[in-house]
């Protein structure tokens, strides 16, 4: 299975990409999530690459190729963040091609924007299985502590509102022309981030099956 999971930060695509994942049992891989490991693991060393993020902006190609190029070999991922640009559909695209394996979907989860800061703001993310909340939607029973594996919670440093509204330009300029040029291919499947998590979860299930 090859699905790339696209959406505004905010539109649940994380969420998505994980119970899929799950459900059809290949690796969900966050280039966010990776990226924030990989600067955990270097401190000290990277600290272009962090500021980048918490201000927004995009991480060079050639980072984040490098973080999925073993699970394009493999031939198994849900992709959650990658692509980003055009270009790096492009890049996907030819080394796809090379090892005659073609995305299965594109699953493109849309939202609105004044939702989207209504859902960043108190957000919280588990730093042990990257679980998602929202202090005033989706709280976790126990103050700062993941429901599912009792690990810390922790606010993102690029959740705040003008950080998120770049991300939400770029967003808008950067990836959604990706949307074009899949449904050139016509792999896109689309559906709204409005409804409950289950059910979105089972609709692009059945749409995959
Ligand atoms: P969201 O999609 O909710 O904004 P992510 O966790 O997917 O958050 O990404 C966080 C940050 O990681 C991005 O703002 C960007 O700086 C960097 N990043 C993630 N994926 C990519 C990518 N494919 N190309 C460039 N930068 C990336
Ligand atoms: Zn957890």
């Amino acid at each position: 299975m090859r699905i790339i999971v696209i959406g505004a930060p905010g539109a649940g695509k994380g969420t998505q990409a994980k119970l899929l994942a799950k459900h059809f049992n290949v690796p969900h891989v966050s280039t966010g999530s990776l990226l924030r490991e990989y600067i955990e693991k270097n401190t000290g060393t990277c600290d272009e690459l962090k500021h980048v993020m918490n201000c927004g902006y995009l991480v060079d190609d050639d980072i984040v190729i490098g973080l999925i190029r073993g699970f394009v070999e493999d031939k198994a991922f849900i992709f959650d963040g990658f692509p980003r640009t055009v270009k790096q559909a492009e890049i996907l695209n030819e080394m796809l091609s090379a090892i005659s394996a073609p995305l299965n979907k594109v699953i493109y989860v849309t939202i609105d924007d004044d939702i989207i800061i209504g859902r960043m703001a108190g957000r919280q993310s588990c730093s042990s299985c990257g679980a998602i909340y929202n202090t005033k939607h989706n709280p976790p029973a126990a103050e700062r502590i993941c429901d599912h594996c009792g690990g810390a919670l922790f606010v993102r440093e690029d959740d705040c509102e003008q950080v998120v509204r770049r991300r939400l330009r770029n967003y808008y300029t950067l990836t959604e022309p990706i949307i074009d040029y899949y449904r050139k291919q016509g792999i896109v499947f689309e559906i709204s981030g409005l409804g409950c998590i289950d059910e979105i979860t089972n609709a692009v299930i059945a749409e995959l099956s």
